[in-house]
């Protein structure tokens, strides 16, 4: 007697409907998990042209009896689900008894099982949902499941297939995932005749990160131990007056620091239970535990395991079992928050924690540490120790970046008619008082707050080593000199490799780069595009590049990190990143390594070439990452601030 029951209407009315096949990589992503919970140790995925013409997942689990074999290829068969209460508390990756049949009825696909107990196993063949063949053969213990032509019969849905490229890059990343959160299994993956990933068991998760990402990205990362919180009984009981008892909530993972920003979600990795789930709620309390930590729009590196009592998660919420919904969601949400907010705060010096208001933290760690560096210095000798969280001794004005497109003639935060009831004075003149003296004669309001402006500045000096401190018709301008040269660099890439020019240098040694899986991937996707980009490469090992060639200006240490974040933004394909976000992405990287660094002294020509070639550029007022290139100190507000008007 087989272990596989059709189940009743009654039950398979109550299971969310819909499709589950919808790409190769949903595919491997049902037979990954059927041969999870047949207690595999052992998962190897092949596959060829990205999924289309073959996926292979072959596994040492604990394989199907005769009878089950076929039983298998009916809908809503299962052996993993009986009754309707079984749904409540769900244990199994599968509980649908679908993924077979719906496979089977959109590809050729082949089954060859033997439940270890049997003495031989069992070949079923099955094209377009017609059984062809059933036969007895001898079979190691275990289940392969071969699917040919994936969507041969269903011409409209093959169309909807992206590159062998993505397709791949999809598949890669579902079985990287899966091994993350199994490190004692072994799991291997090839695509044609490259291994793509390939781990044997380890005993910790952290090993299991160090094998699929290597050391460089383990070294980013806060481990978040175990963290656990307790749902009371008086908030558990609720909708269940009758169950008593607390409820444990756990989470493990690892996040990233914050200077690591990711300019996707894809490097968000959430568990629950053991399942992979894409959940807004987590991804919500993920995002506020780092807010003000890292700008908006970008996003950390997470790794979260979260493990609850069966009865807390509704995992029967979408076909392809990829959402789920909590009992308690909000508790979930603010335990996952103050658990990743406590181990940052935990893995880094409270003093790099900004309680300022400031919405827009620097974008990298070698800024904010300058920043802070400047802040000790100005807090410490000349205010005679007074603490920087007095706002009485914060200067009365601000100093506003000055963003593109211009400000109206925007003197202040907000620009309101004047006392006399003279319209504001952005829209006209400035309404200065004679008896203070007029403005300069040279004084043009139309000028005013203009990018134009930046073409007459008159620089002073600098500030710190670091910024440009120069008179402006309007006021007074401070410009990051670093900032400023990267929009400047920026700018010059883009028209390179606009026109096909870019200056590259031949290195002397190949700088080799260790890829993982997923970025080996994109990097055979975008070979082309990074040859363009100056990056002349070979390859070198299995997973080794050796670049031999870079674009002028980068030095030999920031090739691997320029690589990295283009084939970081090349996995936004996945949502049509287009080649001139490949193109922004080299420009933007190159820029950004390649410009001159804060702290450094600048010669008066220098400065005047900065402000001449920043004044030339197509965008001054904003660097390639959105930071701002220039603040001002508006006339208006220096004249208010000297009670001039
Ligand atoms: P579900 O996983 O939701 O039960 P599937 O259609 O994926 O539905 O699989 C149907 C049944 O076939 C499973 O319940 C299981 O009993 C059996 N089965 C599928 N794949 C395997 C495998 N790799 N090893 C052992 N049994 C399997
Ligand atoms: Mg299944």
């Amino acid at each position: 007697m087989g272990l596989i029951r059709v189940l009743s209407d009654q039950v398979a009315n109550k299971i969310a409907a819909g499709e589950v096949v919808e790409r190769p990589a949903s595919v491997v992503k049902e037979l990954l998990e059927n041969s999870l919970d047949a207690g595999a140790t052992e998962v190897r995925v092949e596959i060829e042209a990205g999924g289309r013409r073959l996926i292979r997942v072959a596994d040492n689990g604990c394989g199907m009896m005769h009878d089950d074999a076929l039983l298998a290829f009916e809908r809503h068969a299962t052996s993993k689900l009986r009754d309707v209460r079984d749904l409540l508390s769900i244990a199994t990756l599968g509980f649908r008894g679908e993924a077979l049949p719906s496979i089977a009825a959109v590809s050729r696909t082949v089954l060859e099982t033997r439940w270890a107990e049997e003495q031989t196993g069992t070949r079923v063949e099955i094209a377009g949902g017609r059984m062809l063949r059933v036969e007895e053969t001898a079979l190691p213990p275990g289940t392969t499941v071969t699917v040919r032509d994936l969507f041969f019969n269903v011409p409209a849905r093959k169309k909807f297939l992206r590159s062998e490229q993505t397709e791949t890059a999809h598949v890669a990343s579902l079985v990287m995932h899966y091994s993350l959160a199994h490190p004692g299994r072994t799991f291997l993956l090839r695509h044609e005749s490259r291994e793509l990933l390939h781990v044997t068991p380890v005993e910790t998760l952290r090993e299991r990160v160090y094998q699929v990402f290597g050391s460089q990205t383990l070294e980013e990362l806060v481990d978040l131990g175990c963290r656990e919180r307790t749902l009371e009984p008086a908030s558990a009981g609720g909708a269940a007056g009758a169950e008593s008892g607390l409820r444990l909530f756990r989470l493990r993972g690892f996040v990233s620091r914050p200077q690591v920003q990711k300019l996707n979600r894809n490097s968000i990795f959430l568990f629950v239970n053991g399942r992979l789930i894409r959940d807004r709620l987590l991804l919500h309390a993920l995002s506020a535990a780092y807010h003000n930590l890292i700008p908006p729009g970008c996003f950390p590196f997470a790794l979260l395991f979260l493990e609850c009592d069966l009865e807390e998660v509704d995992v029967n919420v979408h076909p392809s079992k990829t959402e789920v919904r909590f009992r308690h969601g909000s508790f979930v949400h603010d335990f996952v928050r103050d658990a990743v907010r406590e181990a940052l705060v935990e893995a880094r010096p409270a003093g790099s924690f900004s309680s300022s208001q400031d919405p827009q933290p620097a974008a990298n760690l070698p800024y904010s540490e300058f920043t802070q560096q400047i802040e000790n210095q100005a807090w410490t000798a000349p205010l005679s120790g007074a603490p920087p969280e007095n706002p009485e001794l914060l200067p009365a004005f601000t100093l506003r970046p000055v963003a593109a497109p211009p400000p109206r003639l925007d003197f202040g935060a907000d620009s309101v008619p004047s006392e006399t009831g003279a319209p504001a004075a952005a829209e006209v003149k400035l309404p200065v008082p004679d008896t203070h003296g007029g403005l300069p004669a040279d004084f043009d309001a139309a000028q005013v707050g203009s990018l134009d402006a930046l073409r007459d500045l008159r620089p002073l000096g600098q500030l710190h080593e670091s910024f440009i401190v120069a008179a402006g018709r309007d006021g007074l301008w401070l410009i990051d000199q670093h900032v400023a040269h990267e929009r400047i660099l920026f700018e010059k890439v883009l028209r390179q490799l606009a026109a096909g020019k870019l200056e590259t240098q031949r290195l002397l040694l190949p700088v080799l780069v260790e890829l993982s899986p997923a970025q080996l991937v994109e990097y055979a996707r975008i070979a082309n595009e990074l040859e363009a980009g100056g990056f002349e490469t070979e390859p070198f090992g299995p997973r080794t590049i050796a670049v031999k060639t870079a674009p002028a200006g980068l030095a030999p240490g920031d090739i691997e990190k320029v690589l990295f974040e283009i084939l970081e933004v090349a996995e936004r394909e996945l949502r049509r990143a287009s080649l001139d976000d490949l193109r922004r992405a080299l420009a933007a990287s190159i820029a950004c390594r390649a410009a001159i660094k804060i702290n450094t002294r600048l010669e008066p020509a220098k400065i005047q070439w900065l402000l001449e070639e920043l004044a030339r550029t197509e965008c001054p007022m904003s660097c390639p990452h959105g930071r701002p290139v220039a603040l001002r100190y508006a006339t208006r507000e220096i004249l208010r601030a000297f009670h001039r008007i």
